[in-house]
This record gives structure tokens, sequence and C-alpha cells, in this order.
């Protein structure tokens, strides 16, 4: 894996995604970033996050809407609302034997995996009442 040169725009993106829980699009990301560093594309921000996701730094979500991006690299499962795209994170412990079982059908070596769960949150369902 090559490595990355040291950008300090990147570690802006990375400092904010680390030290947040929400999930946050490129575009919320771009937001914010903007506060630190007013002259920044969303381009930029768009290949810095790839950047980020192909050097293992960050993980991609992939919504309905668009791209959501993580900052926790470690291994959990996601819960997604059908009605405000807000990406939870699932508190339970990835399953060894969904990889073991998956295993015996892949043609190859499993790296890893993720899932994703989607319904509607608590939020939306106690607002349609
Ligand atoms: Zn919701
Ligand atoms: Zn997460």
């Amino acid at each position: 894996m090559a490595k990355l040169n040291y950008s300090r725009q990147r570690e802006a993106i990375l400092d904010f995604l680390c030290h947040t829980t929400s999930h946050p699009t490129a575009e919320e990301v771009y937001r914010h970033i903007q506060d630190i560093y007013p002259n920044i594309s969303l381009g930029t921000v768009y290949r810095n996050l790839s950047l980020l996701v192909e050097h293992g730094q960050a993980l991609k979500i992939q919504g309905e809407d668009c791209d959501h991006f993580d900052g926790n690299t470690e291994p959990h499962y996601h819960f997604v609302c059908d009605a405000c795209h807000h990406v939870y994170d699932v508190d339970m412990e990835p399953s060894d034997q969904l990889i073991q079982s998956a295993g015996h059908n892949v043609p190859g070596k499993i790296r890893t995996h993720s899932v994703i769960f989607y319904g509607t949150c608590d939020t939306c369902l106690s607002d349609k009442n």
C-alpha cells in the first residue's frame, strides 16, 4: 500500500471524522472543513475522502441518498433510516460466524465484511404517531 503524502487538509478531514459519530456525507464534511479552509473545493474533499477510505483510515457507508463516511474503522454494523437517511452505529459484535459460513461459499478469501440494516428510526417512527 503506497504511503499517503501528508496533507494538512486531509488531516483536518480525518480529525473531523474521528470526532463525530454522525457519519457525515461528503457535503457535510465539506461544510465543516470550509470553516478551517475557506478555499477548499468540494472536489478536494471528495478526493481526500476517497484516499482515506482506500488507505483504510475511514469507512464508506453506501446510503440510499449518498455515501456517508466514518472515522471509526473498527468493524461494526450500521442501521440506516429510510426516512431521514441518518446512519446509526449498531452496538453489537460483528459476527465471526457470518464470515465462516460465507467463507465456504466465496471463490476466495474474505478480508472483512460490513452489514447495513435498513428501516425506520425511533425519531421518525414517533413523528408519524
Ligand atoms: Zn429516521
Ligand atoms: Zn459507524
